[in-house]
C-alpha cells in the first residue's frame, strides 16, 4: 500500500509566555526540523524514539510505501499562532489532493495542541484531512500520552493511538503499533466501533509517571485489554491519555479511547478503564514542596548513597517553562547548600559573560529570570567559572535516547558548594549528561536540582535516593486550582479529589 505520512506536534500551555510561530517549528532542537516532501522518509531511521519514525521502520516491514506530506514539532509553550497553524496544516491537506497516490494516511500528532485561532488543534487537522480524503481512506493518528483528546478528534479519525509511558520511552513504539493497526485494517480487521470517556479530573503531570503507581498499574491494566474478546466482539486497542491540564479549553483533560469489533465490546473495555480511573483517583494525589523545605531536607539528610533529586516542575521547558526561574537557586544559596547542583538554567547571557571571563576565572553575573514569565528578580552574585563548553554532546538516558544535544555555549558556574549549568538553549534536563558533560557526576551529589516534571526520572531515578516535586515559580502550575481557568468543562475537579470547576 501507499501510506500519505505526516505529522504536526505541539503541547500547549496556554497560561505559557511564549507562543509557537512557523520558526519554532521550522528548528531542529532534539527532533528533526520541519520536513516537507521526499527528505521527510529519511530524516528518520528506526532507532530514533519518535512516533514517525517507528511508523516508517513497521510499515516498511509489511513492504509498504511512503507519500511524504509534511512532519514538524516545536517545544511546549503558549499558543500556536494562526499563521503557523494555516502553513503547517495547508502543507499537509495539499499534500493529499492528488487522491489517486495514496492508500491511507498516518499523522504523528500530540493531541494537545490549542492554537491562536482554534481551540482543539488536532480535531481541526483530522477533519480537514477527512474531508480531503473522503469517508473511506484509512485514516490513523498515533498521540502523546498528554494528549487532551476531543470528540471532534476520535470521530474523525479511523484509529488514535496513544503512548504508554511517561517519561516517554516507547514514542518510536507507538508509531510501530499504529503501523500495526493499520496494517490490521488492510489485512480485513471489521470496521470498528469506537468508544470515548472523558475522565471528571485533571492529573498534575508528576503525578502521571508510569514508572509508580497507580499510574503503572493502569497502563499494564490498558495494555491488556489489547486483542482480547469481550461479549461479542473482540477488542483492537485501547488507549488511556491521562492529559496536559495546563490548557484552558473543554477538551482538557484525561480519556479513554476504544476500538472493537463490537459497539458492546468497545464500550466495555472504555468502561473497565474509566472504572480504573475512578478508583485511581485518591492515589493521583501528591506532596507539593516549598524550595525552602526541599532544600533544607536534602541538607539534613547529606545523602552519601545517591542525591535528593528536587523537580522545578512548574519551570519545565518540556512544559511551557522557560528553564530560567530562580527560586530554587536562590534557597540553594541562602541555605549555603553543599554538594548541589542545578541544570539546567537557560541563559545566554550569563553563559556568555562567564564564558569570557574564562575557565578558573570570577564573573558577576545577574543570573536567571530574564525572560519575565515570573514575578522574579535575577540572582546577582559573582561566580567561579569551573568549566565551560559548547554544548554540543550525545544524550545517554532512554528518554533523548542518544540523540545529539546542542545547548549552545554552556557554562558551569560554583558559589560556594552550589555548581549551576548555565546554557544558551532551553532544553528540559532529562539526561545527566546535561550535567556530566560539564564534569558534574550526579550520582556523587547530595542534592541535584532539575528543571523537568517526570522525564528526567527515566535516568535521574536510579541514582537518586529520592525525588521531590518542588512548587517554585514558573508557568506549568502544579496545584491547578491557582490556574485563571475560564474554559474548563463544566464540574471537572481541578486537582484528583479536589474542587469542581464552577465556570
Ligand atoms: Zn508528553
Amino acid at each position: 500500500m501507499r501510506i500519505a505520512i505526516g505529522g504536526f506536534q505541539h503541547e500547549t500551555n496556554t497560561f505559557a509566555p511564549t507562543k509557537a510561530d512557523y520558526r519554532a517549528f521550522e528548528q531542529a532542537d532534539s527532533w528533526p526540523a520541519l520536513q516537507h516532501g521526499p527528505s521527510l522518509v529519511s530524516a528518520f531511521n528506526a532507532g530514533m524514539n519518535i512516533p514517525i519514525a517507528g511508523f516508517i521502520a513497521e510499515a516498511t516491514r509489511w513492504g509498504h510505501t511512503f507519500v511524504p506530506l509534511a512532519w514538524c514539532h516545536a517545544t511546549p509553550s503558549a499558543h500556536v499562532t494562526e499563521d503557523a497553524f494555516e502553513r503547517i496544516t495547508g502543507m499537509i491537506v495539499d499534500g493529499l489532493r492528488e487522491k489517486s497516490a495514496y492508500d491511507a494516511v498516518y499523522l504523528d500528532l500530540h493531541g494537545a495542541m490549542v492554537c491562536e485561532h482554534v481551540d482543539d488543534g488536532e480535531g481541526e487537522i483530522l477533519e480537514r484531512v477527512r474531508k480531503m480524503i473522503g469517508p473511506d481512506v484509512t485514516l490513523v493518528a498515533s498521540l502523546d500520552l498528554h494528549a487532551n483528546v476531543t470528540e471532534r478528534m476520535v470521530m474523525y479519525a479511523d484509529a488514535l493511538i496513544v503512548y504508554r509511558t511517561y517519561p516517554h520511552i516507547d514514542m518510536g513504539e507507538t508509531g510501530a503499533r499504529a503501523a500495526m493497526h493499520m496494517e490490521a485494517m488492510f489485512k480485513g480487521l471489521p470496521k470498528q466501533a469506537k468508544a470515548f470517556r472523558q475522565i471528571d479530573y485533571l492529573i498534575p503531570l508528576t503525578a502521571q509517571c508510569t514508572m509508580s503507581e497507580p499510574a503503572a498499574g493502569l497502563y499494564r491494566d490498558v495494555a491488556a485489554l489489547d486483542g482480547i474478546v469481550l461479549g461479542n466482539g473482540r477488542v483492537s486497542s485501547v488507549n488511556l491519555a491521562t492529559g496536559f491540564p495546563p490548557a484552558d479549553f473543554a477538551g482538557c483533560g484525561a480519556s479513554v479511547i476504544a476500538y472493537g469489533d463490537t459497539e458492546a465490546a468497545a464500550n466495555e473495555a472504555a468502561d473497565r478503564v474509566a472504572r480504573r480511573m475512578a478508583e485511581s483517583e485518591p492515589l493521583f494525589r501528591e506532596k507539593l514542596w516549598s524550595p525552602k523545605d526541599a532544600v533544607a531536607y536534602a541538607m539534613q539528610k547529606m545523602s552519601t548513597v545517591g542525591p535528593v533529586v528536587l523537580a522545578d516542575t512548574q519551570d519545565n521547558p518540556g512544559a511551557g517553562g522557560n528553564g530560567d526561574t530562580v527560586g530554587v537557586l536562590r534557597e540553594m544559596l541562602a541555605q549555603k547548600a553543599q554538594r548541589a547542583a542545578l541544570g539546567v538554567l537557560f541563559d545566554p547571557q550569563s553563559a556568555a559573560e562567564a564564558a569570557a571571563a574564562g575557565e578558573g576565572g570570577r564573573v558577576k553575573l545577574r543570573l536567571g529570570a530574564k525572560t519575565g514569565g515570573a514575578d522574579e528578580q535575577p540572582i546577582e552574585e559573582e561566580f567561579e567559572v569551573v568549566k565551560i563548553t559548547n554544548g554540543e554532546f550525545l544524550a545517554t538516558g532512554p528518554f533523548y535516547g542518544g540523540t545529539h544535544m546542542s545547548l549552545g555555549t554552556t557554562a558551569r558556574i560554583r558559589s560556594g558548594g552550589v555548581e549551576v549549568v548555565v546554557a544558551s538553549r532551553k532544553a528540559q534536563c532529562a539526561d545527566q549528561e546535561m550535567l556530566r558533560h560539564t564534569g558534574i557526576e550526579p550520582s556523587e551529589l547530595a542534592l541535584v536540582v532539575v528543571k523537568s516534571s517526570v522525564h528526567f526520572r527515566a535516568h535521574f531515578e536510579p541514582v537518586a535516593s529520592e525525588v521531590l516535586i518542588v512548587e517554585s515559580p514558573g508557568p506549568n502550575i502544579a496545584d491547578h486550582t491557582k490556574l485563571p481557568f475560564k474554559h474548563l468543562r463544566k464540574g471537572i475537579r481541578l486537582m484528583p479529589e479536589g474542587k469542581a470547576f464552577a465556570g
